[in-house]
């Protein structure tokens, strides 16, 4: 993103005849005056702290007493409250909301070309960055092929903002098991995932993707869901295991992966006993599928704000189903804090529409058992374990790469502060600084 300065610099540059050679540079260091710090792993915050930023990178953090060496930019963030950037470990930028009004899912595969999706991902993460999110885990392009890729691409190298992202491209499903359907048998309709039978194409599917550039594998391990007669939720299992199985046997060998959507049920145990490092939503875990995560390790990865959206009617079936999918939800994630089930930060965005907030899912945690600190933690340190960037990201520490936000009210009192972000720095790059202008 700085190239994105240099390059606007050299373009004004050209235009006033001047070298660009003769700019200054901008300063090596920069020293942010933290009036409260959460540093994202430690259990309190601490008051007055520097924070020295050196290039990209945090190089050391001190008291507010220590000497600042002349030259170094200071930014005052003394009266707020600073962060590590957050990690939204569940997002789509290739979708746009799901609104029925805007004619759904389909119409975004159907009616959107792929130069009007890679408009809109780029909106998504420059909405994400400006919101303090400075790493996502992109969890499939919902039929954008391997965009996701190249708008990664195009933010490591400076032509669009961004966050940092782990992508995981098209996703896997079987027949019967993804969108777009419903129409005529004779129709051959593209689908929003690659489409997999049998153990020999999943794992052709994942080493195409793995391939193609995917960080994660993105699989679905259940696909339709409903209300059955004695009122329980129902969700119709995908992969069996012997696929998934394939699947996360070729991503671990490439020393990547694999994420899991699955509500609950035999998907649910399916993904769990696959081997499955992450389940995504987790709608309805039992008592015993819980203690199986706590034992394999494997991360939970809630998205509660998009079940509470665009329910149906409550006297339909769908109607049912989605209020359903709301009540069992809130107590499997409740559940799974008590166990001590490893849990990340997720929302769903773009099943959410990017110009809603991506904080909006903090408030929910807090409601269903966890701390703030927890719910920061799970969208900082915690995340930043499931990447395999322990200690490089989602923490304010020497070493960490230099992703700092801060608000000025108390987020720790009232977490829907963090949907008020008002200073986001990105690898050391300033995005959004309203607090201190
Ligand atoms: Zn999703």
């Amino acid at each position: 993103m700085k190239k994105v300065g240099c390059g606007l610099l050299v373009l004004l540059c050209l235009a006033c005849g001047m070298r660009a050679q003769t700019e200054p540079k901008p300063p090596a260091l920069t020293v942010i005056r933290a009036g409260t710090l959460i540093d994202g792993t430690s259990e309190s915050p601490r008051k007055n702290q520097l924070i020295f930023v050196r290039d990209e990178h945090i190089e050391k953090v001190t008291e507010g007493t220590a000497a600042i060496p002349a030259g170094a930019k200071v930014i005052d963030l003394s009266q707020a409250t600073v962060l590590p950037g957050l990690i939204d470990s569940h997002t789509h930028i290739f979708l746009w909301g799901e609104d029925p009004k805007k004619g759904g899912y389909d119409a975004n595969i159907l009616k959107a070309g792929i130069a009007l999706r890679a408009a809109r991902a780029t909106f998504a993460v420059r909405r994400a960055l400006e919101q303090g999110f400075t790493t996502l885990r992109d969890v499939e392009t919902e039929g954008a092929g391997y965009g996701d890729v190249e708008i990664k691409e195009a933010i490591a190298e400076g032509t669009i903002p961004g966050p940092r992202l782990f992508v995981s491209t098209r996703a896997i499903s079987t027949t019967g098991g993804y969108n777009l359907e419903g129409y005529a048998p004779e129709l051959d309709m593209p689908k929003g995932a690659q489409i997999i039978d049998g153990p020999v194409e999943a794992r052709k599917a994942a080493r195409e993707q793995l391939d193609h550039g995917a960080d994660w594998i993105k699989v679905y391990m259940t696909h339709r869901s409903w209300v059955d007669k004695q009122g329980n939720l129902v969700s119709q299992p995908t992969l069996t295991v012997e696929e998934l199985k394939a699947i996360v046997d070729e991503a671990h060998g490439w020393g990547k992966r694999v994420a899991c959507h699955a509500y609950n049920g035999i998907g649910l145990q399916r993904a769990l006993d696959g081997g499955c490092d992450s389940i995504e939503h987790g709608l309805e875990i039992t008592d015993a599928q819980i203690a199986q995560m706590v034992r394999q390790g494997t991360w939970y990865c809630p998205t509660m704000a998009v079940y509470y959206k665009d329910w149906a009617p409550a006297d339909t079936p769908a109607g049912q189903r989605d209020r359903k999918r709301a009540a069992v939800h809130g107590s499997s994630l409740e559940k799974a804090v008590k166990a001590g089930v490893k849990i990340v930060y997720g929302t769903d965005m773009g099943g959410i529409e990017w110009t809603e907030p991506e904080a909006q899912d903090f408030p929910y945690m807090v409601e269903f058992g966890m701390t703030a600190m927890g719910a920061i933690e799970a969208a900082t340190s915690r995340a930043a374990e499931m990447l395999d960037m322990k200690g490089e990201i989602g923490v304010v520490a020497p070493g960490a790469y230099a992703d700092v936000i801060a608000v000025t009210g108390d987020p720790l009192k009232d977490i829907k502060e963090l949907e008020k972000v008002r200073f986001v720095m990105h690898d050391g790059w300033v995005f959004r600084n309203e607090i201190d202008k």
